[in-house]
């Protein structure tokens, strides 16, 4: 099976974490804070806090943004539910715009959308391809929102050389294993804001802040949401190779752009020419008369070895959202659930296994071409 995303470990990566295995700190030590320095020089952004996973960082980032019971927060439904379970938790409803059939989110729909209850714009930059983050921070500035960037698959995108991470008060990476760089289970908020970080940090270990000796003082409600010692060897021995991770992912996905470029069944994403994605996925949308034949294509696909996926479900078709906020429909969300494909685009994939998908994709997908729906 060639899996639509998979973790690359080397030997160099395995060493690295055994040499933290036989130190004498798995945790607290110096490796998170190296590994929190390097990604701050990578994105160019003043601090990085890690986390245990994306999940914990995105609670963290809610918590200290302070998002609370009632707030109204405007985000994507196509996206992992973390997204929004994390301020749901803390009492905040979720108000869904619509989203493009790149599937980010519909920047035009935003500003019709706030209410004096709005408190924040969170917004995910899916497959790696970048938000129009322009647009987007000028509305959050103008309405005085937190604008959160659930950057989960973006480590590496950029926009006109600046990279994802460096533009909303706060952005969230994971690395997760099978997103662009692993550190088994991790993540991290990264932003300019001081105050911010501090406030991250200890919220990550129990709001202890060490004074003198044995003196250590309990200032806020903190979690341990730590990541290991570890974990945080491996995170910075992938993050040396995440340029040359995208570089083999942008490879196959050029290849597939070249294969595809002119069919007529389905459409890619395209990024734009002063764009970097950090080609987390690789998306393709079937035109709406193959929406019906979309489970039998997939079933085909899994069957040839190609471990294609769905990317995602909208958040509000979960059960536990309708059954809190209610029956929601958003005409092109919905839509894309109906259409979307993940491909294999990865950094082990080699050009052979990337002809491979395209051709079996293709050849697939020509023998659905003449049957259509009937709507
Ligand atoms: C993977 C992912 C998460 C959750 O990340 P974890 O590190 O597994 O907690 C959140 N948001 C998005 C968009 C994701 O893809």
């Amino acid at each position: 099976m060639i899996p639509y995303s998979t973790q690359h470990i080397e030997q160099d990566d395995i060493d690295a974490v055994v040499e933290v295995l036989k130190s004498s700190h798995l945790t607290q030590g110096e490796k998170v804070s190296e590994f929190e320095a390097m990604l701050c020089d990578y994105v160019n952004v003043a601090h990085a806090v890690c986390f245990n996973s994306a999940t914990s960082a995105l609670l963290g980032a809610y918590t200290v943004g302070e998002i609370s019971e009632g707030d109204e927060i405007i985000t994507t439904p196509i996206s992992f539910v973390a997204t929004s379970n994390m301020f749901v938790v803390l009492g905040a409803k979720p108000v869904w715009c619509d989203v493009k059939l790149d599937g980010n989110i519909d920047e035009r729909g935003i500003e019709k959308l706030i209410t004096p209850k709005t408190k924040a714009i969170v917004v995910v930059d899916f497959g790696g391809k970048p938000v129009e983050m322009q647009c987007i921070s000028e509305i959050a500035k103008k309405h005085n929102l937190l604008l959160i960037d659930d950057a989960s698959h973006a480590l590496g995108s950029s926009i006109n050389g600046k990279k994802i991470g460096s533009f909303a008060d706060m952005s969230i990476f994971s690395f997760h294993a099978i997103k662009p760089i692993t550190t088994g289970e991790g993540g991290a908020v990264l932003t300019d804001n001081a105050e911010y970080a501090a406030k991250l940090k200890l919220f990550r270990s129990h709001g202890i802040i060490k004074k003198a000796l044995w003196n250590s003082d309990m200032l806020s409600l903190g979690h341990n949401f730590r990541l290991t010692e570890f974990a945080a060897a491996l995170g910075i021995s992938q993050l040396k190779k995440l340029d040359g991770f995208i570089q083999k992912r942008t490879k196959i996905a050029s290849y597939y752009d070249k294969r595809f470029c002119n069919e007529k069944l389905f459409i890619c994403q395209q990024i734009p020419h002063a764009d970097i994605s950090a080609r987390h996925l690789y998306p393709i949308i079937l035109n709406p008369e193959l929406q019906c034949s979309k489970e039998d294509i997939f079933t085909q696909l899994l069957a040839c070895g190609i471990g294609v996926q769905v990317h995602y479900k909208p958040i509000y078709q979960n059960s536990f959202y309708k059954e809190k906020f209610g029956e929601i429909s958003l005409p092109v969300a919905n839509d894309f659930y109906k259409s979307e494909i993940s491909l294999p685009c990865q950094h082990k994939m080699t050009l052979d296994d990337a002809k491979f998908v395209a051709d079996t994709f293709l050849k697939i997908i020509h023998t659905y071409k003449l049957k259509g729906c009937s709507f």
